[in-house]
């Protein structure tokens, strides 16, 4: 049986060198970081990522500032709040919740927030620089999966890495990493699997991400015996959350792979959290 790849526990080693890094940095700033987090509209999801947020800040010490923007909320004044956070020295680091309401186009949103304060790694500076190779602060879904690799010491190198989904989110940045590791990486979307390829690229996958969001649209049968199955996914099916992949299948087949829940979520968590530490850092610097 597959070895599961634990999140909670990589998040509790982040989380360490979160805690070591904030004391140090407290006592030489004299304050605690702050992570403002705008949501905008009444989306469910949005409060339950609040949610989860806010505690995860209050763990480790850092604040977190809840501001609700109301739903029909025009760009121009989204634009305004935002410039004020970007000029307001006492702010940290910026999150903009997402789903937007329609109407909101996120890219154009990014654009208003200052690359200094971008804690998602969402803004074009920061998809750049991952793109480069040179990022800080990278899409934290993103940089979870890759961290889950490495620090499990999974060999990149000259391996077949398939990625499912190609958001700006989670598949692209994910595959400008993979690719940077020289793994031989291929991007599969909708298109992939209405030309019914879907199934010949998983075959072929050491290393298999899915970030879809639709579950069981890998099975477990198509997982190659001894290959690593990052699942981003997260679905909720009546009462449970399961992610993208057919667990059972795939980890009678699988070397390795994330629990949903329990596996990429924690590590994503403390990978925000960590990021609103490193702007924390460059703000002090500077
Ligand atoms: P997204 O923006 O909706 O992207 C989904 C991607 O899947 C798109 O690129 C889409 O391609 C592709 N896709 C849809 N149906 C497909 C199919 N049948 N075959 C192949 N590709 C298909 O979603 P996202 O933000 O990347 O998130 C993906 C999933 O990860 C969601 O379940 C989300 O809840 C979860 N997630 C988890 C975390 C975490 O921390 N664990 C964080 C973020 C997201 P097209 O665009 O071409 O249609």
């Amino acid at each position: 049986l597959a070895l599961l790849l634990d999140g909670k526990k990589l998040a509790a080693v982040i989380n360490d060198g979160i805690k070591k890094d904030l004391a140090e940095l407290r006592k030489s700033s004299g304050r605690r970081p702050v992570l403002a987090c705008v949501s905008i509209g009444q989306d469910p999801s949005c409060h339950l990522y609040c949610r989860t947020q806010a505690r995860a800040a209050q763990e480790l010490g850092i604040e977190y500032k809840l501001i609700q923007c109301p739903a029909d909320i025009q760009e121009h004044e989204l634009a305004d709040r935002i410039s004020g956070f970007n000029a307001d020295d006492g702010i940290d680091a910026v999150m903009i919740q997402h789903p937007l309401p329609q109407g909101l186009c996120r890219e154009t949103v990014m654009e208003f927030l200052s690359p200094r304060k971008d804690v998602e790694g969402m803004h074009p500076e920061s998809l750049g620089k991952v793109l480069l190779g040179v990022s800080r602060i990278a899409p934290c879904t993103a940089q979870a999966c890759f961290e889950i690799l490495k620090h499990h010491d999974i060999k990149l190198y000259g391996r077949e890495a398939v990625v499912v989904g190609h958001s700006n989110v989670v598949g692209k940045p994910l595959a400008l990493m993979l690719l940077r590791e020289m793994a031989t990486t291929t991007v599969c979307h909708i298109a992939t699997s209405e030309a019914h390829h879907l199934q010949e690229h998983v075959q072929r996958a050491d290393i298999l991400v899915v970030a879809v969001g639709k579950p069981n649209v890998i099975k477990g049968s198509w997982v190659k015996e001894g290959a690593v199955v990052i699942d981003v996914g997260i679905n909720r099916v009546g009462e449970s959350v399961v992610g993208d992949v057919e667990f059972e299948e795939a980890s009678r087949r699988a070397s390795a792979i994330t629990p949903v829940p329990g596996g990429v979520g924690p590590v994503t968590v403390a990978v925000l959290m960590r990021n609103v530490v490193e702007l924390f850092r460059s703000g002090i610097m500077r």
